[in-house]
């Protein structure tokens, strides 16, 4: 028996819950249908915003713009703390406390999202060479929003380096609580 590695690792925090796989488009069994399933949520919550607004707006006059608004209508769902310029937090990866500064949706998720909505665009219909997903307004919004967000939380949204896994220190942890640490004055 060897119950050596048994600690509770924290799933991988990150962007992913509602994210695709962060890999392309490779399609793996059990991700595809997941992704699919996804996809389809997708564009079913964009068509919705369409026809929501006022005047409805049909899938085929749908252009760039729209899908800009959809973004920023996206965000109040959002779970990413994006801290101001002039938060004292700016920068910071792990706040050490509260600030008043908004969620928004993590730069991550928009990408994979434009993704998915992209891919069902052309699957329903839609021509490549007008599908608003693709257009380069979106990528340039994008890429702001993942600078801006890079740097109001510190994280540069590159490759993450794999960090060797750092359980030495945590013997037991389950059932010993009585090791509170004192300070020494
Ligand atoms: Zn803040």
């Amino acid at each position: 028996m060897s119950m050596d590695n048994r600690g509770k690792e924290p799933i991988q925090e990150g962007s992913s819950r509602s994210a695709v796989p962060s890999g392309d488009h490779l399609p793996q069994p059990t991700q595809l249908s997941r992704y699919e399933s996804q996809k389809r949520r997708d564009w079913n919550t964009f068509g919705q915003y369409l026809s929501n607004q006022r005047p409805p707006v049909g899938i085929s006059q749908c252009n760039s713009t729209h899908v800009l608004e959809f973004l920023r209508y996206l965000d109040q769902f959002g779970k990413t703390k994006v801290h101001f310029n002039g938060c004292v937090y700016f920068g910071q990866p792990e706040p050490p406390g509260p600030c008043t500064c908004p969620l928004k949706q993590a730069w991550g998720s928009l990408d994979a999202l434009i993704g998915r909505l992209r891919a069902a665009y052309e699957e329903n219909g839609g021509l490549p060479e007008t599908n608003p997903f693709a257009s380069s307004s979106i990528r340039v919004y994008l890429r702001e929003v993942r600078d801006s967000q890079a740097k109001a939380r510190g994280i540069p949204y590159k490759k993450k380096k794999k960090r060797p896994n750092r359980s030495l220190m945590k013997p037991n942890s389950s059932n010993t609580s009585s090791s509170i640490p004192l300070h020494q004055s």
